[in-house]
């Protein structure tokens, strides 16, 4: 065996070889070969060493190049070992311009001045995709879905921190109660969650005595702020589910009456349902006759991001919000666009919502671009996805997660919860209370630890009253139907 075969998840994530779990490494290689349309061959085996204790020798050929040789004991042995070391040498390729990718793609800008920010953003979003992309070594799959968050520095270079790919949500019946499951995988819900993963990377690695390229202490607050030369960026793909994409057409006459009336509503996607619905709309039961998983849908989330922050509740103990500069949607459809800036923060400027807010919590107006025409994404791939990869700044490769259990694919049993997962973030959140000196944190569950983070929770009942004002309805919390928060 070789040494990739060691399983473990340490802070770099998963190990090479948990990324196709128990499956044969040979069976993982030639669907690697089927997917991406490249040969794969062995050489024939060799035989060495005396009779009572041969070795066979053999390699695996991908696409024309040949990889070390692959020894065992028996020919299926050497095979097997053949394809692993294959398979170890693309990962680490991969990995490793991965990891050049962000400055590869500033590289190029430099070249071509005339292009327009949300331009750039979209190809740097891509072009670090793609090479995401290629370190999956199982059920690989380019998904033109996706999402990131793009931080722009002082110098005007931009990095992607956070991708996310995918459009589906979990079934019900996977739902856990200790915090491992993801709930909602659409792209732009767990590109932020990525995003999640770069800021407690970023905040373990920060002193408070030497600079930080990203925080400072805000004196007001006594918190962690982000430094005012850093902007944030959103890209999605397309417009986001909900109210920004429920109205594709509004035709005139009494559909438009009605259709108006609508805007601006609260929505859930619902399990086994078409479209997003009203949260204040009735919802027949499940055919067992259980409730309906509901989700709020994309548009809502990221309305709530601009009053509340991209930060979430548990952050928030250590850091003000963090707003976006801008959103950059990819492409659109029929009369989406008029409806996005309503979409995405137009409802927060209705109202007293500005007055209410207590600082620094406030309300945001991104800017919202599009790229040039010739760049839109191809919007016609409504198909929907089982598989979806994640990756953050500095992780080696990507994780393919299944979006209807929520967990990460391959890998071993005890390994199994994503890396985005609640529970994975709770953990990262309790070592920031031991290096941010915080022990009265560490005595708390899940639950407790957001409803403490008192100044965001009394913003998000601000914000949440504001949305009933305003005819916009109630928020609809998984948290307070499904007993996913009460680990610890
Ligand atoms: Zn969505």
């Amino acid at each position: 065996m070789g040494e990739g075969t060691t399983v473990m998840a340490g802070a770099q994530g998963p190990s090479f070889a948990s990324l196709y779990g128990d499956r044969d490494p040979v069976s993982v290689l030639m669907e690697y070969g089927q997917t991406r349309e490249v040969t794969v061959e062995f050489t024939e085996f060799s035989r060495s060493g005396p009779d009572h204790a041969s070795c066979f020798h053999t390699a695996a050929i991908v696409d024309g190049v040949q990889h070390v040789d692959g020894v065992g004991s028996s020919k299926k042995v050497a095979k097997k070992e053949a394809a692993e070391k294959a398979l170890k040498t693309i990962y680490d390729k991969g990995r490793k311009r991965l990891k050049e990718a962000n400055f590869e793609m500033n590289n190029t800008f430099e070249d071509q001045t005339d292009l327009s920010h949300a331009h750039k953003i979209k190809l740097l979003t891509r072009g670090v995709l793609e090479l995401a992309e290629e370190t999956q070594l199982v059920y690989y799959t380019k998904d033109k879905i996706a999402a990131a968050i793009v931080l722009e520095m002082h110098h005007g270079r931009f990095v992607a921190v956070g991708l996310g790919t995918g459009n589906r949500c979990i079934l019900h019946q996977h739902m856990r109660d200790d915090g491992g499951r993801i709930i909602h995988s659409h792209a732009e819900i767990i590109a932020k969650r990525a995003f999640i993963r770069y800021l407690y990377k970023q905040l373990e690695r920060y002193e408070d005595r030497r600079g930080h390229h990203l925080f400072e202490r805000n004196p007001v607050t006594g918190k962690l702020k982000i430094r005012d030369d850093v902007k944030l960026h959103l890209y999605i793909s397309r417009p986001p589910c909900g109210d920004a994409s429920a109205f594709p057409t509004i035709g005139n006459g009494p559909t438009r009456m009605k259709a108006i009336r609508k805007q601006g509503q609260l929505r859930t996607i619902i399990e086994d349902g078409e479209g997003a619905i009203p949260t204040d709309s009735y919802i027949p039961a499940g055919e067992s006759g259980s409730e309906r998983l509901r989700i709020m849908t994309c548009s809502d989330k990221i309305c709530r991001w601009n009053a509340l922050g991209l930060q979430g509740a548990l952050l928030s103990h250590f850091m003000d919000p963090l707003y976006l500069s801008s959103v950059i949607i990819g492409s659109y459809s029929g009369d989406q666009r008029e409806h996005i800036p309503r979409a995405i923060f137009g409802r927060l400027t209705t109202g007293d919502l500005r007055q209410d807010l207590q600082p620094p919590y406030r309300v945001n107006t991104p800017e919202i671009s599009y790229p040039d025409a010739d760049l839109h994404d191809n919007y016609n791939i409504n198909k929907s996805r089982q598989y979806y990869v994640t990756w953050t700044f500095g992780d080696a490769g990507v994780e393919v997660i299944d979006g209807m259990t929520g967990a990460m694919v391959g890998g071993s049993i005890s390994a199994k919860e994503s890396r985005l997962s609640k529970q994975a973030f709770f953990a990262s959140f309790r070592s920031l209370c031991r290096k941010f000196n915080r022990p009265d944190m560490l005595k708390t569950s899940y639950k407790e630890a957001k409803l403490l983070s008192e100044d965001y929770q009394a913003s998000k009942t601000t914000l949440y009253q504001h949305f009933q004002t305003c005819g916009y309805g109630p928020w609809y919390s998984v948290e307070n139907n499904y007993s996913v928060d009460s680990f610890s």
